[in-house]
């Protein structure tokens, strides 16, 4: 896989989960990684640590998303955390991670839960590129992390689908406006994970199963799964490749 020495990555929602599991590929590969959180500090002290323990490097920046102002204060927290680490400023490769899902049907969504969806999961990746874009150097990676539920109909989560379905508009619109920077745009689409957002499902045996019987691979995806799709895309090797949706659901959808 290609070689990040050099390079500088902002993974949000690295605390925890998928994010953290990207972090710590990016690291390994050799880039400086920006472990962000929303309110779990503790768990992005131990990404960073998990980083820094395998020779890595790593920092933490903590910054609410979904809230006015949240784009410029991670990267208010990105660029000081920069400089106190000695880097030289800039961006190369942000990966558009955190998110979060309030399940529901259209007779059970509430305006609320509705705008907090599109304003973290939509909304704010949108605005982290367009202040991510004036740190990055060209040829650099934007990587949003959709869903496998923008590819098929999933009513029992109608705000998510459609925050999800924003998210990879955006990709299309962004890989054509970047491409003469040399920078790519794509979107990693996964299907069931074992992390926190499944935990309840994977805890009992039929319930495993029960997501497991989706891949036709039988099992469940890990973290690494992603991460190691993330990696590619983060590497020179996937440099002809843009505006692309790439499905990492282990055949979930076949
Ligand atoms: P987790 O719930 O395990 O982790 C979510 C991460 O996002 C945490 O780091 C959390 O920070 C951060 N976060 C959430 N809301 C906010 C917020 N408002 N402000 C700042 N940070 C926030 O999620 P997963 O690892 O499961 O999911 C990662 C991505 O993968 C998401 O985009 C999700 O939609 C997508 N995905 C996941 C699937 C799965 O089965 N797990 C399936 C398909 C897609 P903190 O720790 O501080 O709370």
């Amino acid at each position: 896989m290609g070689d990040l020495k050099g390079k500088t990555a902002l993974v949000t929602g690295s605390s925890r989960g998928i994010g953290r599991a990207i972090a710590q590929r990016l690291a390994q590969d050799g880039a400086l990684v920006a472990v962000h959180y929303g309110s779990n500090d503790t768990a992005a002290k131990e990404t960073a640590e998990s980083i820094t323990d395998a020779g890595g490097r790593a920092f933490v920046i903590g910054a609410e998303l979904g809230v006015p102002g949240d784009a410029e204060a991670l990267f208010a927290a990105f660029d000081a955390e920069l400089a106190a680490c000695g880097a030289e400023p800039g961006l190369d490769i942000l990966v558009n991670n955190a998110a979060l899902n309030f399940p529901g049907r259209i007779d059970q969504v509430t305006p609320e839960e509705f705008d907090r969806t599109l304003a973290v999961n939509t909304k704010a990746p949108l605005f982290i590129a367009q202040h991510g874009l004036r740190r990055m150097r060209d040829g650099g990676r934007i990587i949003n992390v959709s869903s496998a539920v923008t590819s098929t109909a999933h009513p029992s989560q109608i705000a998510y689908s459609i925050a999800k379905g924003g998210l990879d508009t955006l990709t299309l619109a962004l890989a054509k406006e970047l491409g003469d920077r040399g920078i790519t745009v794509n979107t990693l689409a996964p299907g069931w994970v074992e992390t926190d957002v499944t935990a309840v499902r994977r805890s009992t045996p039929e319930g495993r199963a029960a997501l497991a019987a989706y891949s036709v691979f039988n099992r469940i995806g890990r973290p690494a799964d992603i991460a190691d799709a993330a990696a590619f895309l983060a590497s020179d090797d996937s440099r002809w490749i843009t505006g692309q949706r790439i499905d990492v659901t282990g055949g979930s959808m076949l």
